[in-house]
């Protein structure tokens, strides 16, 4: 099983099983029952899941196409809008372009403040505002509940995708039940804070490229031209919120959109187009690492919340865009079919899968100040911890109050 249960070698000793030397080794397989049985029985017991890619071998996972069931926009301000106001519309560069992304770092940059956490809060307010219309169930108190089994970003999501590939950053991911729904909201680790507050200078401007790279691909409007002398905000964005399902999870949730087609017959999330830019490829080194470690993240992004298309600026050293190429998100896996030892789609949705699996499996309580906190270093398996009423309790007062109260939002 991909599952090992660790149990406390006291207890293992009281129960007086004659457990196989299976401690520590996810090879063995226990029988699925046994283990529910035991699991039941032995609520003191810990937890882990193994994030080895042979274990996610198997058949590619039932992943229903995602359905965009509503958006949101937040301005220069970072406030929320339940519209679509911040959309933008996809000019297709020449195919060998001469983008300057360094051209206004010092004086047409306006940077989000990353020390502020959001967690959830877009999507609860998205959430609030549309829970009206929001697929629901009845509950046995007459209430109602959200039919769906997580809450979370697409970037979380992304982030359980590549765990199996994933050999530098961990991650901390909190998740609390609340009516029956499980909210993951995610954590910054130690180490990734002690990076941000230290980023080289060169870094922190390569992150502005990215940003400028769209401002010379995007429009306002329909009808009207990309404009690289205006400023470049993050704190604008347009989300697309998409439901779908995961074998048997039931998922909500929401990503970040680049911009659409302009074509108004392709609708969403078909028309959407990720942007992003990449080091040129000059050597066939350089183009089996862009297969096995940038595919694999753009791929994982997209792939998600249902968006087709991703158009790639190559920049040379000075950051300037000097060819671009569109990779179709349902080519992918053939793109990199030819690199050896390279990741495979069924490893990532398998991972994900389980891990939610793990998650709902682990979630007894339905507390909504109880968190538990699901931790990953690369090279070793997922664990987790308790806190109650901590730092890590991610649901606003708002948000409880909110879904709690009167039961339709028409007033
Ligand atoms: P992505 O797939 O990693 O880009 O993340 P999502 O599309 O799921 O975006 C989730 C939310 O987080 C959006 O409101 C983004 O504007 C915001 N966001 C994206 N990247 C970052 C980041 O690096 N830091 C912070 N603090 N927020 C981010
Ligand atoms: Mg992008």
């Amino acid at each position: 099983s991909r599952y090992h249960d660790h149990h406390h070698s006291a207890h293992r000793r009281e129960r007086g099983h004659s457990r196989r030397n299976n401690y520590d080794d996810g090879h063995l397989t226990h029988h699925r029952d046994q283990f529910d049985v035991k699991t039941e029985q032995n609520p003191l017991r810990t937890q882990t899941l193994s994030t080895r890619k042979d274990f996610y071998e198997r058949d590619f996972p039932l992943y229903r196409q995602p359905v965009e069931v509503g958006s949101f926009s937040l301005d220069a301000q970072r406030r929320f809008f339940n519209d679509r106001r911040q959309m933008r519309y996809y000019v297709e560069p020449d195919k060998n372009p001469n983008f300057d992304l360094k051209d206004g770092y010092r004086d047409r940059y306006i940077k989000r403040d990353e020390n502020v956490k959001e967690k959830l809060d877009h999507i609860l307010r998205w959430i609030l505002a549309n829970k009206g219309t929001l697929k629901s169930k009845e509950t046995t108190d007459s209430s109602r509940s959200l039919d769906f089994d997580f809450v979370t970003w697409r970037g979380h999501l992304t982030k359980l995708l590549t765990t199996p590939y994933e050999t530098r950053e961990g991650w901390l991911l909190a998740a609390t039940k609340f009516n029956g729904t499980i909210y993951i909201s995610e954590v910054e680790t130690e180490a990734a804070r002690i990076e941000r507050e230290n980023r080289p200078e060169r870094n922190k401007e390569m992150m502005y490229w990215g940003y400028k790279f769209e401002q010379y691909t995007c429009a306002d409007t329909v009808d009207s031209l990309p404009d690289p002398s205006g400023v470049v905000n993050t704190n604008e964005a347009f989300c697309t919120v998409v439901q779908t399902r995961l074998a048997d999870h039931k998922l909500l949730f929401s990503g970040e959109v680049d911009c659409r087609v302009k074509d108004p017959s392709t609708p969403p999330p078909a028309c959407y187009v990720e942007l992003k830019t990449s080091p040129e490829i000059c050597t066939p080194k350089q183009r089996s690492n862009f297969h096995r470690f940038k595919l694999l993240k753009w791929w994982a992004q997209s792939f998600l919340p249902g968006v087709p298309r991703i158009v790639a600026g190559f920049k040379d050293h000075d950051g300037v865009v000097v060819s671009t190429e569109t990779f179709l998100v349902s080519k992918v896996s053939q793109l990199i079919k030819n690199e050896f030892n390279c990741w495979k789609p069924t490893v990532c949705m398998n991972f994900c899968c389980d891990f939610l699996s793990f998650v709902k499996r682990t979630i007894a309580e339905n507390d909504h100040s109880l968190v538990y906190l699901f931790s990953w270093e690369p090279y070793r398996d997922v664990t987790y911890s308790l806190h109650r009423d901590s730092q890590y309790s991610f649901l606003p007062r708002w948000f409880i109050e909110g879904m709690s109260g009167s039961q339709d939002s028409h007033h």
